[in-house]
């Protein structure tokens, strides 16, 4: 008897089939692999069924580690003639009523690693070395499936030595067998330096130059897995002051590369999660806490208590940063902008003072920043979803009755694409308030289409009438005449955290800075019961009045004004005055964010945003500063409404009260507000589920409160974890509210 299995999942560009050949050839059996479409086809030819089934079972268990198994099915069919013997064979297309798995782009694996340092081995030095189970995927794919042909490595012919590597049947369990990125010193993509004086180097030449500029204080450009980047050695104050310079960075941390664990560790502490996720082959940049004995990183990490580290990416980073220790490593891009992927692209930029491009000739086909995460009660979150994740499928407990699109929002910005089960979201491409990052939308959204073969039947989006997302939206929906359905921001926050966790109904918290809500103001502090695909708000924190535009959003000083002064203080800005007083140009708004903003800049600690969430962040480190030194929690009264909030730790602060004191009171009054009203509702709906959700929620004090207080009064509490909580993440939560109406 013959056996066709069907094996779904990410099954393709992991050394899979290799493996699948390695598994056949020790059981004796006969037959052949091959990919297909998304999915990998297995035929067992003339084969009894005990074993079969005991080939299922091991296929399994000792699956390759970055695979990932979503269903086997194995049928009999008819028994064919053939040849003895098990073999590879070329894909096949097939068309399916799923969204396939794409293979996500993986950091360089410890066995390359040693094979690179390896002076008797041929890939030695090698830097753009890879095998069947790391290197670049999905950020070289033209088109499935997952063949040399159909990626960016096509123009490289293989050397007989990478060939005989790639096709040697007698010796399949190399790691090499049918690795379709495989390339070595010989034949593959080679390093080459580009100076600013137009000089170019190429292999050992250009990386030891490189390593000199880097050395001597100079900026180095670095095109890396998903794009282009700007390094910097982070002692070198002059060096890291004009990064910040050529990128228009004021102050924003920089994230940093490290060669090893033991690096990071002198500079922060490291969990054993914090490790791990450090070293996964999604290789992402962790948010860590700093333990630094001196000020050197001052100028990378600002004010930050956080370090952002990251492990070599690729065979490149390897030995960069083996060579000089830890690096400044951040998006080769203005600050604003998308990230430069194309070398013609980035050449034609002329950034000035970047001494060295030190880049490679295979061609990225889609950019992709790195990735940021952070572990949360053991748990991973990503808070920026891009290389490495991208494009990873969520699998819904519900089915899309059409194939559809969510459009995401403004900031952030982000699509989904969802169709059966499956629901992917892109990579982080950025503000759409920049022309260039609605360009960067438009393409990434019409490569994305291409791979997947993707015909959208509804498309999803905000309901903010000003937003370029759902201009965007109403356009592509229009061209192609097809149904376009306007979601809440803050119900698609929460309806994220529900699609993560698999749930159809739960209260739903969302905390953020800006969204537009039903009745027309801006929301951002909101507390709902959702249920299938409708939201209920059920609470939020009361309404205040801000002036309006974009400055609400970053200079908190006025924001701070502006609610003095609707609270009773007296303040000496006429012009404020009257506008609140007489609601001129002014909005009403339940922004948590705008209320932390707020509060910051009350209590003398920040009052500006010269980056996102500036103001917030300081707030959140004057608080872990009390819990850390053991200060006392200056007890505010529990309530949502800022103008009592705001009296009071005016008065205390007045008082003399130690302002992280103040700080942390605020934290516990907003987290116990929060609770409190989630057991109103639960008290009416007799309901468990808890979804926090939203920008505010990156602040690790908050959730901490909010997760464990809740905990304690028996809530089932889900967060996002594989979906950002920021506005990245509402795509998803667009998406998923169509499934659930
Ligand atoms: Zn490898
Ligand atoms: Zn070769």
């Amino acid at each position: 008897m013959d056996y066709e299995i069907t094996v779904t999942g990410l099954v393709q560009g992991v050394g899979f089939r290799p493996y699948v050949y390695r598994l056949a050839k020790s059981l004796g059996i006969s037959g052949d692999v091959r990919n297909s479409g998304g999915i990998v086809r297995i035929r067992l030819s003339e084969c009894d069924e005990e074993l079969a089934n005991r080939f299922v079972a091991e296929l399994k268990d000792r699956k390759p580690k970055e695979a990932c198994i979503d269903s086997i099915e194995m049928k009999p069919v008819e028994q064919r003639t053939g040849a003895a013997g098990f073999f590879i064979v070329p894909s096949d297309e097939i068309k399916a009523d799923e969204l396939p798995d794409i293979p996500a782009d993986i950091g360089v694996c410890t066995r390359c690693i040693s094979e690179m340092k390896d002076l008797s081995n041929r890939r030695y030095a090698y830097p753009y070395i890879s095998c069947a189970s790391c290197g670049p995927r999905y950020s070289i794919i033209h088109r499935l499936p997952y063949d040399r042909e159909n990626t960016s490595m096509s123009s490289y012919l293989k050397c007989d030595d990478c060939d005989s590597d790639y096709n040697d049947e007698n010796n399949p369990y190399a790691r090499r067998h049918f690795a379709q990125t495989i390339s070595c010193n010989e034949c593959g993509p080679q390093a080459i330096l580009r100076t600013e004086k137009g000089e170019e180097l190429s292999g050992g030449f250009a990386i030891s130059r490189a390593c000199e500029i880097l050395r001597y204080g100079g900026i180095l450009a670095i095109k890396g897995i998903g794009g282009y980047q700007f390094a910097c050695l982070p002692d070198d104050t002059y060096a890291v002051l004009k990064l910040r310079d050529i990128k228009g960075r004021k102050k924003k941390p920089f994230a940093m590369l490290f060669p090893n664990i033991a690096s990071i560790k002198e500079v922060a502490l490291v969990s054993r999660e914090e490790e791990e996720l450090l070293r996964s082959g999604e290789r992402p940049i962790v948010l860590l806490e700093a333990n630094l004995k001196d000020k050197s990183l001052k100028f990378v990490c600002g004010d930050s208590t956080n370090i952002g580290a990251m492990l070599p990416q690729s065979g490149i980073h390897e030995i960069l940063s083996s060579v000089l220790g830890p690096m400044v490593l951040t998006s080769g891009n203005i600050s604003g902008e998308p990230l430069s992927y194309k070398d013609e692209d980035f050449f034609r930029h002329e950034f000035e003072g970047i001494e060295g491009v030190l880049y490679y000739k295979r061609d990225i086909l889609v950019p992709e920043d790195d990735s940021v995460t952070r572990i949360l009660g053991g748990k991973t979150q990503v808070i920026r979803y891009a290389r490495g994740y991208v494009p990873k499928k969520l699998s819904l407990e519900r089915i899309f009755k059409k194939p559809l699109i969510a459009f995401g929002g403004d900031l952030k910005a982000s699509f989904a694409i969802g169709k059966g089960r499956g629901v992917i979201l892109s990579q982080y491409i950025g503000d759409l308030e920049s022309y260039a990052c609605q360009e960067y939308f438009k393409s990434s959204l019409k490569r994305e289409m291409e791979l997947y073969g993707f015909r959208p039947e509804a498309i999803a989006c905000d309901k903010h009438p000003g937003y370029t997302s759902v201009r965007l939206a109403k356009e592509f929906a229009d061209k192609r005449h097809i149904p376009i359905i306007g979601v809440y921001h803050h119900h698609a926050h929460v309806a994220s955290v529900m699609a993560e966790h698999g749930l159809t109904h739960a209260i739903g918290v969302a905390m953020d800075g800006t969204g537009y809500g039903k009745d027309g103001r801006i929301w951002g502090g909101e507390i709902f019961y959702v249920t299938g695909g409708t939201a209920d708000r059920r609470s939020h924190i009361e309404y205040f009045r801000l002036i309006g535009g974009d400055e609400a959003a970053k200079d908190a000083g006025k924001d701070l004004k502006c609610l003095m002064h609707a609270s009773g203080f007296s303040i000496e800005d006429e012009l404020i005055k009257t506008a609140i007083d007489e609601h001129i140009n002014t909005i009403e708004t339940s922004s948590a964010g705008r209320l932390f903003d707020i509060i910051s800049a009350a209590l003398g600690i920040r009052d500006y945003n010269t980056y996102e969430a500036e103001c917030a962040i300081a707030l959140e480190n004057a608080a872990k500063s009390a819990l850390k030194n053991s200060l006392t929690t200056y007890a505010l009264p529990i309530t949502g409404d800022p103008h009592e909030l705001i009296y009071y730790l005016i008065k205390a602060k007045h008082k003399g009260i130690d302002v992280r004191e103040l700080a942390l009171g605020f934290h516990r009054s907003l987290a116990s507000w929060i609770i409190r009203e989630c057991e109103a509702v639960r008290d009416d709906k007799a309901d468990n589920n808890v979804c926090l959700s939203g920008g505010c929620f990156a602040n690790q004090v908050l959730s901490d409160m909010c997760r464990i207080g809740l905990a304690t009064k028996g809530f089932h509490v889900y967060f996002n974890e594989k979906i950002p909580m920021n506005d990245q993440g509402i795509a998803v939560g667009q998406a998923y509210i169509l499934a659930l109406q």
